[in-house]
């Protein structure tokens, strides 16, 4: 029989720190004092349905000493339902030859305990790796990666830690050239290395496909980035080992991290990465004001569709003024994003919308607010004027654009005389045909149109030559200058006098100022938009200033500066 005190000892000193080899061999050791145990040799097989990532068993010697017969071995198993099973083979030393029956039975009750500290931790171990580290690589995957991060955070040390998020580049040029066996083999030999390359206190995650993360200590950060952009590696085909050689997309955020922003590792890291990947950088550091930036970039296309959905972006008016008269004759709907009670500039989200495409989507929104604007005061019986709806370039790639246009003029019954639809003057030569057949199908289903922006694009005589349309509004820059240089005044008048005699339509907009409206005068430009008489309104107040019907101009000889609505 199995002496009871030492059951209970070997029990006491495993069962705190079953994960200790450490203890669990100086258990052992302390049983082989007591039986002529000449080594033990464990092996633990995990199902590998389970864990598709880690090897099938894991073998550990747990005593191991020269003087053991392999003759008098005998084994002890112990399953653990469907995850696995330990087996432990036992061997006599020289000297004893083999175990007596009695002292085989002991040594069973007691591998039997250390099974049942030992087998199930391993076990549980390796059931929590699996849903903290990647299938394939057994790097951590995100949810471990932050676990690991956290750990970190906790010790107060994460601010002397960098954050990187990387892309191998010509991963899939040797996924195609090695095939994607030998693909996901060269990915495993790349974790490796880097699981090799990291430090006890770094850590290294697998996103998936060939995205990788690191929380590399700030002290070798120069270090990791020179192995990560100038990985060698290998390969085998038909058999023959080829080199590798990768460098990465990467982005690095230096971490200044207060308890719990460590969740915000990864997105951080990925913040830069998304930059250095769309301006095809190969690393991006984060700053400060860069983070700042970005966020506000991310923030703002996160949400976008909702603030579509709860009504958040909403047109302001721009009057339009007849200088020689005071009349108001037009307005331009300008968006604002009306976000938490405050009013955000379309400087801050148009560059943003107009990058991931989301602008189109916006255009159709402030033109359709618009049209309902104009068929409701049709209805009133209001004498309206036209309005300007402004439609980016991207959507010069959409064919239908016009006929999307003509559906909705329609579809709300407003006058054609009461829309312009204006878009920028374009630089772009590829473009000139799309803004060309745009232009003759807008003219086909008669909708107005106004070239934007006028003369910024350097192909402005161009566009009064090749595309058809009603306006051109000349651009800010042409009068916002403290004293007009003679080029100035020789060119505006001429773009007028040209305009003129091509029976279009011209408006200077960004007029400030008594000289800026004099200086239009002269030249004879008589149409102006500009925060000389107003800045873009709200609909209601718009419509206070359309029924009011203008302002009051100042002459030539009269000098006060006094604008009345
Ligand atoms: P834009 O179409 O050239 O509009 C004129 C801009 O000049 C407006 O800026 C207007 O507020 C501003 N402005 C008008 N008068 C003055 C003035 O006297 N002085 C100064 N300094 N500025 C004046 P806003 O509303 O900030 O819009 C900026 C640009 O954003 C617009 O330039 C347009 O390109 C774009 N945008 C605005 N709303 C939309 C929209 O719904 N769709 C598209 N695609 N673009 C839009
Ligand atoms: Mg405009
Ligand atoms: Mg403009």
């Amino acid at each position: 029989m199995v002496n009871n005190e030492l059951l209970l000892t070997v029990s006491e000193m495993i069962k705190e720190h079953p994960e200790s080899m450490e203890i669990n061999r100086e258990a052992l050791r302390y049983v082989a004092e007591r039986y002529p145990i000449g080594r033990i040799y464990s092996i633990v097989y995990i199902d590998v349905k389970m864990l598709p990532f880690d090897k099938e068993k894991s073998d550990t010697l747990l005593l191991d000493t020269d003087d053991y017969s392999p003759e008098g071995k005998f084994d002890v198993e112990m399953e653990f339902g469907k995850c696995g099973r330990i087996i432990s083979s036992v061997y006599p030393t020289k000297e004893a030859g083999e175990f007596s029956e009695e002292q085989k039975s002991d040594i069973r009750v007691i591998s039997q305990l250390f099974h049942f500290y030992y087998g199930q931790y391993k076990i549980m171990y390796s059931l929590t790796k699996a849903t903290t580290n990647n299938h394939m690589t057994g790097l951590y995957n995100p949810k471990g990666y932050i676990m690991k991060c956290m750990e970190i955070a906790h010790k107060g040390d994460i601010n002397q830690y960098d954050s990187c998020y990387f892309n191998i580049k010509g991963f899939g040029l040797a996924n195609n050239v090695f095939g994607p066996v030998e693909g996901d083999n060269i990915i495993k030999r790349y974790a490796h290395d880097l699981d090799n390359f990291r430090e006890e206190d770094e850590v290294v995650g697998h996103l998936g496909g060939d995205n990788f993360v690191a929380l590399i200590k700030r002290s070798r950060i120069e270090d990791f980035i020179e192995y990560i952009m100038n990985y060698e590696g290998y390969g085998f085909k038909s058999d023959v080992k080829r080199p590798i050689k990768f460098s990465a997309c990467m982005g690095v955020a230096p971490l200044n991290v207060k308890g719990t922003r460590v969740n915000d590792v990864i997105s951080e890291a990925s913040l830069a990465f998304g930059f250095a990947r769309a301006t095809k950088q190969e690393i991006v550091v984060l700053d400060e004001a860069m983070r700042e930036r970005l966020l506000q970039r991310k923030k703002i296309e996160e949400r976008f569709e909702k603030a579509i959905e709860n009504g958040e972006f909403v047109p302001y008016f721009q009057p339009k003024v007849d200088i020689r008269t005071g009349k108001l004759v037009g307005a331009e709907a300008l968006s604002r994003w009306i976000r938490d009670g405050k009013l955000v500039s379309p400087a801050e989200f148009i560059p943003v919308l107009e990058g991931n495409g989301n602008i189109t989507v916006l255009d159709f929104y402030i033109f359709e607010e618009t049209c309902k604007m104009l068929a409701d005061w049709q209805e009133k019986g209001y004498e309206t004027v036209p309005i300007s709806v402004n439609f980016s370039r991207k959507h010069l790639d959409d064919d239908f654009l016009a006929d999307r246009i003509n559906q909705i003029i329609s579809h709300y019954g407003i006058d054609r005389d009461k829309i312009v639809c204006e878009i920028t003057e374009t630089a772009d030569y590829d473009e000139k045909e799309l803004m060309t057949n745009f232009l003759d199908r807008m003219q086909i289903y008669n909708i107005k149109t106004s070239i934007d922006d006028f003369g910024t694009g350097y192909s402005s005589l161009g566009v009064l030559r090749d595309f058809a349309v009603n306006e051109i509004k000349i651009d800010r820059s042409f009068v916002n200058r403290a004293e007009f240089a003679n080029r100035d005044r020789v060119i505006v008048g001429s773009i007028v006098d040209m305009a003129k005699s091509l029976e279009l339509n011209v408006i200077t907009e960004g007029v400030e100022t008594d000289s800026q409206l004099a200086f239009l005068r002269e030249l004879g430009c008589f149409y102006v938009q500009g925060f000389y008489f107003d800045k873009p309104l709200p609909m209601k107040e718009f419509e206070a200033r359309l029924l009011s019907g203008g302002y009051k101009v100042i002459k030539d000889n009269e000098n006060s500066g006094e604008v009345n609505a």
